[in-house]
């Protein structure tokens, strides 16, 4: 079995969704399963939807967007791309997509009744429903035939409401139950699975959702559990490339991946794969392929067991950083009690450090520019110490750095803090 999965961007439009049906029929006799995400940038329209329906209930703000109107948009933007693939206005996809959004018509009518957390995933996992009923539907036109998985039958999680934690044992026995039946299906005349990324249950059965861009990790969970071959990634974007092209000119391909390598990257930032992807991939060896869905006859990356380093640097940038630097009071020392307590606040308030420094009288920390989130940290940070911080800065990271590129991405920056180890540096900088 190999695992297919294809994001937001390579289901945008109807001329995406054909070009999906084109990739798959080059693979006319092979177990594939597909993971698919919402089209486009639907998941941050529900996200708009979420906000405006929760918050309108409190007290409305001067911007605030109206729940059924932005509703609106989105029934909109799917029926266009329905409209483009099904011109027989009586194909049941039409019915089907509005008994889907007829759910979310209903669920605005009330006053919220849960958590934000919990109501958001129950509203925003309607993305990934619609688009892979579409897709589905669209494949079975075209003669590719298909069958719609609901992946909440498979992927149980706890209740961590936007942040699940998948419960490995039971989705293991659930992937068996559903996928043993199915082995070797195509070459029974079987169906390509069709299922949504993202999204998970609960023993209560309520919607999850596993974090924003979950949907490769969906990916490598249904590969890990149900022992696929690979995993393909289809992409906008060639490959794994060393730099991400909006912020660099030149940028280089990467043919082949160490699992470590992808592990690193993608853990300070590289956006091209979900953090937690990789793991359950490296745990079972199954290999990870990058590849473009615009140039699908192209090798693209594949991440796997190799042990060779990389042949070039790697760049992974962030902006809009803040750098706060911590110190006692009294200009003593920061001991372990000190770093204890710092660091139960950042986890308290869920913010993540991106980079650090420890030195006699002072504990750097580097972290993303959340306003809210930030003001808060401060606060209470200086209560028991003196904080200084520094805004508008950026950190670069850069794996397999020599100092001539260390030289190079600084030029005209001045450095703030530089972490070094044997293979990776990081550097903040004021630009
Ligand atoms: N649709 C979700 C998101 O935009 C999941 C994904 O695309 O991977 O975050
Ligand atoms: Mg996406």
């Amino acid at each position: 079995m190999k695992v297919f999965k294809f994001g937001g961007a390579s289901v945008k439009d109807a001329k995406a969704v054909k070009n999906v049906a084109t990739i798959l029929k080059q693979y006319p006799n092979e177990n594939i399963i597909v993971v698919i995400s919402a089209m486009g940038k639907v998941t941050n329209a529900l996200e708009r939807l979420t906000d405006a329906y929760f918050y309108s209930s409190e007290s409305k703000t001067e911007n605030q967007e109206d729940a059924v109107d932005v509703l609106n948009e989105i029934k909109k933007y799917h029926f266009d791309i329905i409209e483009q693939l099904f011109p027989d206005k009586n194909h049941p996809i039409y019915n089907e997509i509005n008994n889907s959004f007829v759910e979310l018509d209903w669920a605005i009518e009330d006053k919220p009744t849960h958590s934000y957390d919990h109501e958001y995933d129950q509203i925003v996992s309607i993305g990934e429903i619609v688009s892979t009923k579409i897709v589905s539907a669209y494949l079975n036109e075209t003669g590719i035939k298909s069958k719609w998985l609901d992946v909440r039958d498979f992927i149980q999680t706890d209740n961590t409401f936007r942040e699940a934690e998948v419960d490995w044992d039971l989705t293991q026995k659930l992937v068996d139950k559903h996928l043993s039946s199915l082995s070797n299906w195509r070459g029974a005349g079987g169906e390509v699975l069709i299922t949504q990324g993202f999204i998970g249950g609960t023993s209560e059965n309520f919607t999850t959702t596993l974090g924003r861009e979950g949907s490769d990790y969906t990916a490598a969970i249904i590969a890990y559990t149900g022992n696929a071959e690979s995993v393909t990634i289809w992409k906008d974007v060639a490959g794994v490339l060393n730099a991400d092209p909006k912020w660099f000119d030149e940028t280089i391909k990467i043919d082949q991946l160490s699992y470590q390598d992808a592990i690193e990257l993608a853990y300070y930032g590289a956006t091209v794969i979900h953090p937690k992807t990789i793991k359950p991939l490296q745990n079972k060896k199954i290999p990870l392929h990058v590849r473009s869905f615009l140039n699908p006859e192209e090798k693209g990356t594949v991440i796997n067991e190799t042990q060779s380093a990389l042949p070039v640097p790697c760049f992974i940038f962030k902006i809009d950083q803040v750098l706060i630097s911590i110190s006692a009071k009294d200009f003593s020392f920061i001991v372990e009690e000190n770093l204890s307590s710092i660091f139960k606040l950042f986890s308290e308030k869920q913010i993540k450090i991106n980079t650090m420094q420890n030195s006699a009288i002072s504990f750097s920390v580097c972290i993303d520019n959340d306003p809210r989130k930030i003001t808060d940290l401060i606060n209470a940070l200086q209560k028991e110490y003196r904080v200084l911080y520094n805004e508008h800065l950026e950190l670069i990271t850069i794996r397999y750095y020599n100092q001539p590129t260390i030289d190079r991405v600084t030029l005209k920056k001045k450095i703030l803090l530089e972490v070094k180890s044997r293979y990776t540096v990081q550097l903040v900088v004021k630009p």
